[in-house]
């Protein structure tokens, strides 16, 4: 089924006299009438729910939802998106382990990697991800455990080379890891360019109003633990908090997301509420639709700022003189990626804040990929303790505006930032 049909009905049927909406489960626990049952679901061998910190029915259905539209095999829920690239992570690299990564990520999972990885005994690096292949492969080391990536970085709006960064992490014999958030699986499959494990902050466009935090790992299914038994032991030999289950030979390729809720959502908790599994799950019925339609009022705006005086140059990997444009081409179905441009206007950094505080349709927020436009001024937000000199050694100007274009008529945003400029 196309990913339209699949995000209003994977995950959930309803049944002869079902309820038609996914319902909510709005219980901690669950009641058995023996102890042998609880025992046997306490050696994973029977399966229920029986505690949601572990499990909930209307978090299982709106992960599998989420799997069905990414190609995956399986999927699980998190309480937010940092919760979702920290497990996405710690499965499988523990303390001695390395990463490689992309510099090209969000602010909030490069200081996870940068600082709180390393406290627990996980090295990183970061790599330029437009380095060829060659200068690439350099950063890769006997202990590295997974590459991750972000298919469109957030906010320097870069496009993965998926097919690139998989032959990377594949001839070192492990996985690609991706954060697949902006684009959306509407408009970016990666498993279908070789990527195995995605993550989401499903916070952004998979919610799309604003209303709650979370996050969302997926598995493709498609990487051989086995094949690397001695890098993956946690997969690879037996669990003694499970009675020596091994998860690879007993979940086959559902093995790693079992993993991930049977220890880490056990141990760590970040389990999200049932109340916004359910919102999550409704939200993305419409996905489709919002993305496509974010996309298209994003390209709008984009061509008109970038015919506008009093702009420098405005960053949207649908523009044809974009550097991104023909990776974009390649990796999305609609090459402008999502519907956040960026910007940079004439002027000094004073000036941004007096055409930010000018807008008035168009909110202030630290947020993207919401129904409504907002709008950030990372100089005097993100990044305000820096300086001038700083800002622009860290790839931020001080004139930098970051624009999520949202659902209002395009026409009514033009007049708003119209006005905005002028002012
Ligand atoms: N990944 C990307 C690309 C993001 O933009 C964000 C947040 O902005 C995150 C992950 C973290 O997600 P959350 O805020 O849901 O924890």
């Amino acid at each position: 089924m196309d990913t339209s049909t699949r995000c209003l009905h994977a995950g959930y049927e309803a049944g002869d006299g079902g309820p038609r909406q996914i319902p909510i489960y709005q219980n901690t626990t669950w009641y058995f009438d023996s102890s042998e049952r609880m025992a046997r679901i306490f050696d994973l061998e029977d399966n229920s729910p029986f505690y949601t910190r572990l499990w909930n029915p209307t978090s299982d259905a709106v992960a599998a939802r989420i799997a069905a539209i990414e190609g995956g095999v399986a999927g699980v829920l998190t309480s937010s998106g940092q919760a979702a690239t920290f497990f996405s992570i710690f499965n499988i690299c523990t303390a001695g382990g390395h990463v490689v990564s992309s510099s090209q990520i969000y602010g909030g999972t490069y200081n996870l990697f940068a600082v709180t990885l390393p406290k627990m005994g996980i090295e990183v690096s970061f790599v330029d991800a437009d380095a060829p292949l060659e200068e690439l492969r350099q950063a890769m080391r006997p202990n590295t455990r997974c590459v991750f990536g972000e298919t469109l970085s957030n906010p320097s709006l870069n496009v993965l080379d998926i097919e690139k960064f998989a032959t990377l992490a594949h001839e070192a014999g492990v996985p690609l890891i991706v954060d697949n958030t902006f684009p959306t699986p509407v408009n970016c499959r990666p498993f279908e360019w070789g990527a195995d494990i995605v993550v989401h902050s499903t916070t952004k466009y998979l919610d799309g109003h604003a209303s709650q935090v979370g996050g969302a790992v997926v598995d493709s299914g498609n990487f051989d633990w086995l094949a690397y038994a001695d890098k993956y032991p946690g997969l690879t030999t037996p669990d003694h908090s499970y009675h020596g289950v091994v998860y690879a030979e007993r979940f086959g390729k559902a093995a790693y997301i079992t993993k991930i809720v049977s220890q880490l959502l056990r141990d760590l908790g970040s389990t999200p509420a049932p109340q916004n599994a359910f919102l999550l799950g409704m939200n993305i019925e419409s996905l489709p639709v919002r993305v496509r339609q974010h996309i298209t009022n994003a390209q709008t705006i984009a061509e008109w700022l970038a015919a506008c005086d009093g702009i420098k140059q405005v960053r949207f990997p649908g523009l044809a003189g974009d550097s991104e444009y023909e990776l974009a081409q390649k990796y999305f179905d609609s090459a402008g990626g999502s519907g956040v441009i960026s910007f940079d206007l004439e002027g000094s950094r004073e000036d941004a804040v007096k055409f930010m505080d000018a807008l008035r349709l168009v909110k202030i927020a630290t947020h993207v990929a919401d129904a409504r436009t907002c709008v950030l001024h990372p100089a005097s937000t993100t990044h305000r303790q820096l300086s001038d000199e700083q800002l622009v050694s860290a790839g931020v100007s001080p004139t930098l505006v970051r624009l999520s274009v949202g659902l209002e008529e395009v026409s009514d945003l033009i007049a708003d930032l119209e006005n905005a400029l002028n002012a």
